[in-house]
């Protein structure tokens, strides 16, 4: 393989650690939201291991960093849970009024990723650009927002080599064959994060790889030195690539500062990779590198971890050439609080289905009901009470299924109050807006349109044009657009209010 030195592209500049505010495109937070209650926002810390309450460092952004894909293959179900439950993170923020400064890395340097591309006869480049593209494909069909800065770390080699030599110039590393290792006797604090006490540890006891459990806890990697045939950069710490945990450490500071808000990742990263990131950036800023650190528990498959031996193995794309829609898995990766495992199942896929489908007939009701004038004050105060239930959840570290409760329990009464007339056209608008706040979190509503698939504006047009031929006695005409609509997966259905319309 051929040799390569820094990348045309690649930063050059020092690390001076200062976030530049400037190249984040700030999302603003939905006005219409009471943003007086932010200060009920609570989150599990698995720093401090309690409940705390939550507010950006400086009242208003949120500097948040969560752990990116390593583009060596499609992302599964798994990786899929973590990114859904940061993007219910991102949006509850955005919900209470808070701005968002989100940085997520791209881990497109590794061994896996360099022993596949070698096997595939590709550069790392050539062989990591495809899987970081279907990344972004596939967690743009379950409708995760992407986050304001995503950084590669082939990208900031740079910054890797500068906070290597600060920690150099603290006596915190050594060098070995080539390689320079982190001292995790130089940080007192090393464990704190994992709550593990790592005493005697033999002096310059090493590991090289860069995943391994808390019992081969040794000094870690920072830069490995150069291995034949293997992509290497020149730098001032010798030829070689950096380890993986600097990378996030080199790129969080590089965007966020010494000092984040929140850190996130699945929950296999708190050790070794969260407890060496917390190691190489306070060893080097002396100043605390995470306030708040969130984990998300693992996705199991029919209560067995997934694995390829077992052939229980599932991508997004598996999932979705098995028919199951985009937004479904999206619903049922979000409807189990991100601290709780979550048992995915065939069963559990088929019922977020009809829970979406249940909740898409409601707003049809809602739409196309004619329902008598007026307004109950009763059911006014039970779409207040439902908001504010969905909203108490979420304040809570994110409970989620405590919110779904709230907007099935809603729209169970309500549905009930319409088939008994006591639901009135005043109190129309108030459940829609039930509807609306749930959909900014959990975004299902909208169903993805089918490969050449009807988009709702298209359907309605149909619709009304059968009405009209219907009404015209032109039946041969009416017969057709009902069975053109089934075709593509949409039922008519004649009510007395006129024809309502659901997709199967
Ligand atoms: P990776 O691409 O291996 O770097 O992982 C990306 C993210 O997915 C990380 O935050 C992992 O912690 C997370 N992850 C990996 N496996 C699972 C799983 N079975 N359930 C939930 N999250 C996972
Ligand atoms: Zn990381």
């Amino acid at each position: 393989m051929e040799a390569s030195g820094p990348r045309s592209g690649m930063r050059t500049d020092g690390l001076d650690f200062q976030s530049d505010l400037a190249q984040f495109v700030i999302v603003p937070g939905p006005d219409c939201y009471d943003r007086t209650i932010r200060m009920a926002l609570r989150f599990y810390n698995t720093l401090t291991q309690t409940v705390e309450d939550f507010v950006p460092a400086d009242g208003q952004t949120v500097r948040m960093y969560t752990c990116g894909p390593t583009v060596w293959n499609y992302v599964h179900i798994g990786n899929l849970r973590t990114f859904t439950s940061q993007d219910i993170l991102r949006r509850w923020l955005q919900y209470r009024g808070l701005k968002l400064m989100h940085v997520m890395n791209i881990t497109d340097v590794d061994d896996r990723i360099i022993q596949q591309s070698a096997a595939a006869g590709q550069s790392i480049y050539e062989y990591t650009s495809q899987y970081t593209d279907a990344f972004f494909t596939d967690t743009g069909k379950v409708r995760l927002q992407r986050p304001e800065q995503v950084c590669k770390a082939t990208d900031h080699i740079g910054d890797m080599v500068k906070l290597i030599e600060g920690l150099t110039a603290n006596g915190c590393t050594y060098e070995s064959e080539g390689s320079t290792y982190f001292r995790i006797a130089s940080f007192p604090e090393y464990g704190k994060l994992a709550h593990l006490v790592f005493e005697g540890l033999k002096a310059g006891a090493r590991v090289d790889s860069d995943k391994y459990d808390k019992d081969n806890a040794r000094d870690f990697v920072l830069w490995k030195a150069k291995k034949e045939g293997e992509h290497f950069w020149q730098t001032p710490l010798g030829d070689g690539r950096p380890g993986w945990h600097i990378e996030c450490s080199a790129m969080a500071m590089r965007y966020l500062g010494e000092t984040l808000d929140i850190h996130a990742g699945g929950v296999d990263l708190v050790f070794p990779h969260h407890e060496n990131e917390i190691a190489q950036s306070e060893a080097c800023t002396h100043k605390p590198f995470a306030r708040f650190w969130l984990h998300t528990e693992h996705l199991m498959v029919e209560g067995q971890t997934m694995s390829k031996s077992l052939g229980n193995f599932y991508t997004l794309r598996d999932l979705l050439e098995k028919g199951y829609a985009p937004e479904t898995v999206r619903y049922l990766l979000a409807s189990v609080p991100y601290r709780k495992q979550l048992n995915f199942t065939f069963d559990g896929i088929q019922a977020a289905d009809t829970a979406i489908k249940r909740l898409r007939n409601y707003a049809l009701r809602l739409k196309t009901s004619k329902f008598p004038e007026g307004v109950s004050a009763k059911l006014a105060e039970r779409a207040s009470a439902a908001n504010a239930q969905f909203e108490t959840a979420l304040d809570d570290d994110l409970n989620t299924a405590g919110a779904l409760g709230a907007i099935f329990e809603y729209v169970r009464e309500t549905n009930t109050a319409m088939d008994a007339g006591e639901f009135l056209a005043g109190n129309v608008a108030g459940a829609l807006d039930v509807l609306a706040r749930f959909d900014k979190v959990f975004e299902v509503l909208e169903p993805t349109a089918a490969g050449g698939g009807m988009d709702d504006a298209a359907i309605e047009a149909l619709t009304a044009e059968r009405a009209q031929a219907k009404k015209s006695k032109n039946f041969a005409r009416s017969d057709e657009i009902r069975k053109q609509l089934l075709e593509a997966g949409i039922i008519l259905e004649d009510t007395k209010d006129g024809t309502r319309w659901k997709r199967k």
